[in-house]
């Protein structure tokens, strides 16, 4: 483990605390969600007493994850004093926590755990590990300094981000130490089998129906090294990783660009990078960030005047990379 043990032992001070404030990034995916829950029950396994507050709302397929129930949402929240501690996980700068930042002070005490190598190292408890392939997998090594016992559920929230962020244990990031962790999460009753159906097996009929329209929109540019996609608001799936992914997957192709539509009138961009570009540096240029191989941002416009403003960005990182075009 490369986290310091002083730190790790650190953050016990957070776990037992009479009132933790627990959260992480705007738009949660399951290593988002299953690492706030498996928090969750780390703060009650060392008496603490945790408050799970998103500025999104739980993603449906993450709904059976124990202690989903218990998340709240920033918006429909009133009431609650600003927490003097806060534990945020899986969120690379302060800013990604949205609207949860109003249940914070300036004085607020805060813990950042995270795997993203364009974290901003907020906070006055830093445990960042971007060799980790998911933030469930950085808990894991922290759970087990401080001895704390893997439930069936925290295994299996932890696993849920482990599997998810691997894309099932296939990208780069997926290292040993990923699997071993994977390995010892199965033995103390994580089921692959249950995670696998409610995560991947568990998609409304309706995506399977946008996603013929949205794969209509692909463009290969660059010589076929960029592949782009658009995915307009009212074709919004719930999982959009498998479509970016599917670009990523076509011969030739360097970097593939998913383009989402907001609701707020900004372009949602993922970007995935199979062997050269190091597409975090790219989100990063653009306020944003993520990791050498998966990075997004978020920019006003329209697809189209947002692909205009990444293109040239991406060219020049090709070139850079020396990358070439296969045909
Ligand atoms: P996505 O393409 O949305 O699945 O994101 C890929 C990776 O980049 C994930 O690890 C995200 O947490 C990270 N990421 C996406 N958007 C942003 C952003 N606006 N700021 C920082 N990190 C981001
Ligand atoms: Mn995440
Ligand atoms: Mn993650």
């Amino acid at each position: 483990m490369s986290l310091a043990k002083a730190s790790v032992l650190a953050l016990r001070e957070f776990l037992k605390c009479e009132r933790v404030l627990i959260s992480s990034h705007v738009r949660p995916d399951p290593d988002a969600i299953g690492s706030i829950l498996a928090l969750r029950e780390a703060v009650i396994q060392c008496g603490g007493t945790p408050t799970c507050i998103l500025e999104d709302e739980c993603p449906k397929r993450c709904l059976f994850l124990h202690g989903a129930a218990e998340i709240l949402v920033a918006k429909g929240t009133s009431g609650l004093a600003p927490f003097s501690t806060a534990i945020i996980v899986d969120s690379g700068n302060r800013d990604r926590i949205g609207e949860v930042e109003n249940f914070l002070s300036p004085e607020s005490r805060l813990a950042n755990i995270d795997h993203h190598v364009s974290n901003t190292k907020f906070g006055d408890l830093v445990l960042l590990d971007t060799d980790a392939a998911a933030s469930g997998e950085v808990l894991y090594e922290i759970f087990r300094e401080l001895g704390l016992t893997f439930s069936p559920s925290i295994a299996t929230n932890l696993l849920a981000g482990i599997l998810t962020d691997t894309g099932r244990f296939r990208h780069s990031n997926t290292s040993a130490n990923s699997l071993r962790v994977a390995a010892d999460l199965v033995e103390a009753g994580a089921s692959l089998q249950t995670l696998t159906e409610q995560l991947y097996y568990s998609i409304p009929a309706e995506d399977v129906r946008s996603t013929s329209q949205i794969l209509d929109t692909l463009e290969l540019l660059e010589g076929g090294m960029i592949a782009t996609m658009f995915v307009s608001s009212e074709h919004a799936v719930e999982d959009p990783d498998n479509l970016v992914d599917l670009g990523r997957a076509i011969r030739g192709v360097e970097v593939a660009v998913l383009f989402s539509e907001m609701r707020d009138g900004r372009i949602r961009v993922s970007m995935r990078s199979n062997s050269h570009v190091n597409v975090s540096e790219i989100a990063e240029k653009f306020g944003g960030g993520g990791h050498e191989r998966a990075a997004g941002f978020r920019m006003f416009g329209t697809f189209r005047s947002v692909q205009q403003k990444l293109l040239p960005v991406l060219s020049n990182a090709l070139r850079d990379a020396s990358v070439t075009c296969q045909d």
